[in-house]
Protein backbone atom coordinates (compact mmCIF):
# COMPACT_ATOMS: atom_id res chain seq x y z
CA UNK A 1 0.00 0.00 0.00
CA UNK A 2 0.96 3.29 -0.89
CA UNK A 3 1.38 5.41 2.25
CA UNK A 4 1.53 9.45 1.96
CA UNK A 5 4.86 10.92 2.52
CA UNK A 6 3.36 13.71 4.99
CA UNK A 7 0.91 12.19 7.25
CA UNK A 8 1.41 8.60 6.68
CA UNK A 9 -2.03 7.93 5.84
CA UNK A 10 -2.61 5.16 3.31
CA UNK A 11 -5.61 6.60 1.73
CA UNK A 12 -3.98 7.84 -1.67
CA UNK A 13 -5.10 8.03 -4.55
CA UNK A 14 -3.50 8.54 -8.03
CA UNK A 15 -3.93 12.06 -9.68
CA UNK A 16 -3.97 12.73 -13.04
CA UNK A 17 -1.81 15.28 -14.79
CA UNK A 18 -2.80 18.60 -14.89
CA UNK A 19 -3.18 20.68 -18.27
CA UNK A 20 0.48 21.79 -19.22
CA UNK A 21 1.74 21.56 -16.18
CA UNK A 22 3.61 18.37 -16.87
CA UNK A 23 7.09 17.95 -16.06
CA UNK A 24 10.03 15.83 -16.65
CA UNK A 25 9.17 14.11 -13.79
CA UNK A 26 5.55 13.09 -15.01
CA UNK A 27 7.23 11.37 -17.53
CA UNK A 28 9.09 9.21 -15.42
CA UNK A 29 7.36 9.15 -11.72
CA UNK A 30 3.00 9.09 -11.14
CA UNK A 31 1.47 11.65 -9.41
CA UNK A 32 -0.29 10.89 -6.31
CA UNK A 33 -2.76 12.76 -3.89
CA UNK A 34 -3.32 12.16 -0.63
CA UNK A 35 -7.01 12.50 0.29
CA UNK A 36 -6.44 12.71 4.33
CA UNK A 37 -3.92 16.03 4.07
CA UNK A 38 -4.53 16.81 0.63
CA UNK A 39 -0.81 16.93 -0.34
CA UNK A 40 0.03 16.04 -4.01
CA UNK A 41 3.40 13.78 -4.58
CA UNK A 42 5.47 11.65 -6.66
CA UNK A 43 6.16 7.89 -6.85
CA UNK A 44 6.94 5.33 -8.35
CA UNK A 45 4.07 4.07 -10.52
CA UNK A 46 3.04 1.86 -13.90
CA UNK A 47 4.91 4.76 -15.76
CA UNK A 48 8.54 4.56 -13.75
CA UNK A 49 8.46 0.97 -14.64
CA UNK A 50 7.49 1.68 -18.48
CA UNK A 51 9.85 4.30 -18.47
CA UNK A 52 12.53 2.36 -17.13
CA UNK A 53 11.96 -0.79 -19.18
CA UNK A 54 12.57 2.17 -22.28
CA UNK A 55 15.63 3.13 -21.13
CA UNK A 56 17.11 -0.45 -20.64
CA UNK A 57 15.84 -1.04 -24.19
CA UNK A 58 17.70 1.66 -25.43
CA UNK A 59 20.48 0.44 -23.72
CA UNK A 60 20.68 -3.01 -24.45
CA UNK A 61 20.00 -2.15 -27.95
CA UNK A 62 22.69 0.53 -27.88
CA UNK A 63 25.04 -1.92 -26.56
CA UNK A 64 24.19 -4.99 -29.19
CA UNK A 65 25.06 -2.02 -31.80
CA UNK A 66 28.02 -1.19 -30.58
CA UNK A 67 29.20 -4.41 -30.26
CA UNK A 68 28.48 -5.62 -34.04
CA UNK A 69 30.35 -2.82 -34.50
CA UNK A 70 33.30 -3.24 -33.09
CA UNK A 71 33.35 -7.26 -34.32
CA UNK A 72 32.49 -6.54 -37.82
CA UNK A 73 33.86 -2.56 -37.98
CA UNK A 74 37.48 -3.68 -37.74
CA UNK A 75 38.85 -5.22 -40.98
CA UNK A 76 42.59 -4.95 -39.60
CA UNK A 77 41.88 -8.23 -37.97
CA UNK A 78 40.90 -9.74 -40.83
CA UNK A 79 43.34 -8.42 -43.17
CA UNK A 80 46.45 -9.68 -41.04
CA UNK A 81 45.60 -13.34 -41.46
CA UNK A 82 46.13 -15.26 -44.77
CA UNK A 83 47.14 -12.66 -47.67
CA UNK A 84 47.18 -14.91 -50.41
CA UNK A 85 48.01 -12.92 -54.04
CA UNK A 86 46.53 -15.24 -56.91
CA UNK A 87 47.44 -12.50 -59.12
CA UNK A 88 51.04 -13.45 -59.35
CA UNK A 89 50.08 -16.49 -61.17
CA UNK A 90 48.52 -14.89 -64.08
CA UNK A 91 50.97 -14.32 -67.11
CA UNK A 92 49.76 -12.44 -70.13
CA UNK A 93 50.51 -13.86 -73.39
ZN1 LIG B 1 -1.33 12.86 3.78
Amino acid sequence: MRKCPGCRSTDVRSSAIPKGGDSWRDVILSRYRCRACRLQFFGIGRRTYRAGATVVGAIAIASVVLFLFSFFGSPDMERKGGRRSSADHISIG
